[in-house]
C-alpha cells in the first residue's frame, strides 16, 4: 500500500514549476510503474502511464499536472538582483516576502523576494499594493558576475517557491505548496493502486500532464497520444471556507469529500458523465461536494476537446489559498477522492462508456 501522506509531502516539496517538472516526473514515474503496463513520455513531456485491457479497447483517461506556478529569471541586474517573468497565475501580493529557489544547471540557489522597509514609506505609500514589475530577487549576490559565475544563475533559469510541508497542528490538514495539483497526483496514484488487480474491459491511461498552470499546454499534446473516449481530469479544487471568500464564490469546504466542477472558464463538464459521478458517489457513501466556478481552466477541457471529443469531468480535492506558498488540504478528502475514482472505474463498462458518449 502507498503511504498517502509520505507521498503528499514528498509530492508537495519537490520543486516544478511550468516546464521544469523534472523532479516531479522521477516522483510519478517511480509510483505509477508498479501499477501499468507501459510508460512513456510525450513529446512535451508528460508521463503516460497505460494499464491494458483487451486490444482495441476504449481509452479512459486519468489526467493530473505536475507543475506548479512559479516563476522564471528574466534578467540579472548589474548590481546582482533577479528580474523575473511569473509562471502562471500569481497574484503580486502573494510573491511578497517569500523564500524561493532558483534550480539553476549548476546547483539550488536561495533567494527572496525583497520588498522595500516600511519606516521610509509615506501613508499613502503603504497602502498601495505593489507592482509586479518592481520585483526583484535578492540571492546575496554581489553583482551581476558573482551571481552568474558564482551561483550559476542564468537567463530562463526556473524558480520555484520554497515551502515544506507539513501536518498542521496534529489536525486532518497538510499544509504545503503546490497541492494543485500534487494532491491531483497523489488522487492519480492511489486510484492506479486500487484497481491494479481488476480485470477492466478498457485502458487506463494516467497522464501526469506538463505546463497546465500557463495554459493546458501538456494535456492538449497528451490528449493527442491518448485519444480518450472518457476524460476524469483530478484537480485542487477551490475551497470557500474561510472568512473573505463567499459560497457564490467556491462552494467546497475541506473534510467534506471530493467535489466535481459543473462550471468552469475553461469546460463544461459532459452531464451524463456528472450523474454516473454522483449516482457512484451515492452508492459508495461518499459525500460530494459541487462548485461553480466563474474563472480557473483545468485539463479535462482537453481531453474534452482532443479529437472529436470525449465525455469529460473534473474532480477534485479541496484546497485553500491556492497558488500561494501556503496551501491547505485534508487529507481524508484526498482518500475520499480516491475511492470515488477509483468506484467511477470499477463501475464503468463497455455499455455504460457507449451510452456516456450517445447523444440521440
Ligand atoms: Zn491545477
Amino acid at each position: 500500500m502507498i503511504n498517502l501522506e509520505s507521498l503528499l509531502l514528498e509530492l508537495s516539496n519537490a520543486p516544478g514549476p511550468s516546464g521544469f517538472e523534472n523532479p516531479v516526473r522521477e516522483i510519478m514515474k517511480r509510483e505509477l510503474s508498479p501499477f501499468v503496463d507501459s510508460l512513456d513520455t510525450d513529446g512535451m513531456g508528460s508521463l503516460i502511464g497505460i494499464k491494458n485491457g483487451p486490444s482495441s479497447s476504449p481509452n479512459i483517461m486519468l489526467s493530473a499536472h505536475m507543475d506548479e506556478v512559479g516563476l522564471l529569471v528574466r534578467y540579472i541586474t548589474d548590481e546582482g538582483f533577479i528580474k523575473f517573468q511569473n509562471l502562471g497565475g500569481w497574484l503580486d501580493q502573494a510573491i511578497i516576502g517569500q523564500r524561493w529557489q532558483i534550480l539553476t544547471s549548476k546547483r539550488t540557489v536561495l533567494g527572496i523576494t525583497g520588498i522595500k522597509t516600511p519606516h521610509v514609506m509615506s501613508t499613502d505609500e503603504r497602502g498601495k499594493v505593489f507592482k509586479g514589475e518592481n520585483l526583484f530577487l535578492d540571492v546575496g549576490a554581489q553583482n551581476k558576475e558573482d551571481a552568474e559565475n558564482r551561483l550559476g544563475i542564468k537567463p530562463g533559469d526556473p524558480i520555484a517557491p520554497v515551502s515544506y510541508a507539513t501536518r498542521l497542528n496534529d489536525s486532518e490538514f497538510i499544509l504545503g505548496k503546490a497541492w494543485d495539483d500534487r494532491a491531483g497526483l497523489a488522487v492519480l496514484v492511489g486510484v492506479m493502486e486500487s484497481v491494479k488487480d481488476s480485470d477492466l474491459p478498457f485502458n487506463i491511461c494516467a497522464v501526469a500532464t506538463v505546463q497546465e498552470e500557463i495554459g493546458l499546454r501538456g494535456a492538449h499534446t497528451s490528449s493527442y497520444a491518448v485519444n480518450p473516449d472518457i476524460g476524469l481530469n483530478l484537480e485542487s479544487g477551490v475551497a470557500g471556507d474561510y472568512p473573505s471568500i463567499s459560497q457564490y464564490e467556491a462552494q467546497e469546504k475541506l473534510g467534506n469529500g471530493p467535489a466535481i466542477f459543473l462550471h468552469d472558464s475553461s469546460m463544461l463538464p459532459n452531464l451524463k458523465l456528472r450523474d454516473f459521478v454522483i449516482d457512484t458517489a451515492k452508492d459508495s457513501d461518499i459525500n460530494l461536494q459541487f462548485n461553480v466556478l466563474s474563472g480557473y481552466g483545468q485539463d479535462g477541457a482537453e481531453m474534452q476537446k482532443s479529437f472529436e471529443g470525449a465525455p469529460a469531468i473534473n474532480i477534485t480535492v479541496p484546497t485553500r489559498y491556492l497558488h500561494s506558498h501556503n496551501s491547505i488540504i485534508n487529507i481524508k478528502d484526498v482518500e475520499k477522492a480516491i475511492d470515488l475514482v477509483g468506484q467511477c472505474i470499477l463501475q464503468l463498462n463497455l455499455e455504460k462508456i457507449k451510452n456516456l458518449k450517445n447523444f440521440d
